[in-house]
């Protein structure tokens, strides 16, 4: 057992000023303005404090996830080794101001002192621990249709993020781009600290066990196969579409999951839509 379960106090804020209701030529226009956006954005927001199991050495990594190798076999039963009993799947009308609703995304930080309670997974991976139980559930349920899913990233502390962040800029560095264009180019690949979902602890990588290789040919695995069917019903949806990359700012990552909730899940799947469309109906 790792050391569990402590993570930071404080509760999600209610700020609704990270919800914005900008339509879609201001989100066509930012992308293209993204650049001097996202330099904005640093430092908007604080880092919840101490993350747990976050101190994996640099290893390498590719699309926005950190994940290295992890050898086969491991990890083939639940995610998670703290038991927490938590009934929390709330009923309720989608509101904006709703948790599991809170958008972040190059143009929206992370609110300032957002808090996360963390439930440890195993693995190293913890997630917030209102949306452990539906996490484990969908699991649980993938791995009886005879699949492996491994869950590769999940929660991060803003260190963590900045660490992603300036690995992924350094190596375009060393591939020649010029620093403004690293910055740029880094930021559609791995968000800016104090943007990426992760930093909520309502997002998670999930890979197949039999290719770990975070790229468009996970879309073909057994695993993605069953996700983008499947998740919905568990409350989570693909929130990098095909596609949609001009609204959601990241590009198409056929293996990042958000927690959304299972109302809003299910909208989203039926219509089609990615959360910032979704948010602005
Ligand atoms: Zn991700």
């Amino acid at each position: 057992m790792s050391g569990h379960g402590r993570a930071r106090r404080g509760r999600a804020r209610k700020r609704r000023g990270n919800i914005r209701q900008a339509g879609l030529k201001i989100f066509l226009t930012a992308i293209i303005v993204a650049g001097g956006l996202l330099a904005g954005a640093i430092g908007a927001s604080r880092a919840p404090g101490p993350g747990s199991g976050e101190a994996q050495p640099g290893k390498s990594f590719q699309g926005e996830a950190d994940v290295g190798q992890v050898p086969l076999g491991e990890e083939k039963t639940g995610e998670l080794d703290a038991v927490k009993d938590s009934s929390s799947t709330q009923a309720g009308q989608p509101q904006k101001e709703d948790w599991r609703l809170i958008l972040v995304n190059p143009w929206n930080a992370i609110p300032e002192g957002y808090g996360v309670d963390l439930a440890q997974l195993k693995n190293g991976q913890a997630v917030d621990e209102r949306c452990y139980p539906d996490l484990q559930e969908m699991m649980d349920d993938c791995r009886d249709q005879g699949l492996s899913p491994l869950i590769c990233s999940s929660y991060r502390s803003q260190q963590k993020q900045e660490a992603l962040f300036e690995n992924r800029r350094n190596s375009l560095l060393a591939q020649g781009y010029s620093q403004e264009e690293a910055r740029a180019e880094a930021g559609k690949a791995v968000a800016l600290p104090g943007t990426s979902e992760h930093q909520l602890g309502l997002a998670v990588d999930i890979v197949d066990l039999s290719n770990q290789n975070l790229d468009e040919s996970q879309e073909d695995t057994a695993v993605q196969g069953w996700l983008m069917e499947n998740s919905w019903k568990y409350g989570f949806i693909l929130r990098y579409p095909n596609g949609k990359s001009a609204l959601t700012g990241i590009i198409y990552e056929p293996w990042h999951y958000r927690y959304v909730g299972r109302e809003a899940a299910q909208e989203i799947y039926e219509r089609g839509v990615c959360l910032e469309e979704y948010l602005q109906a």
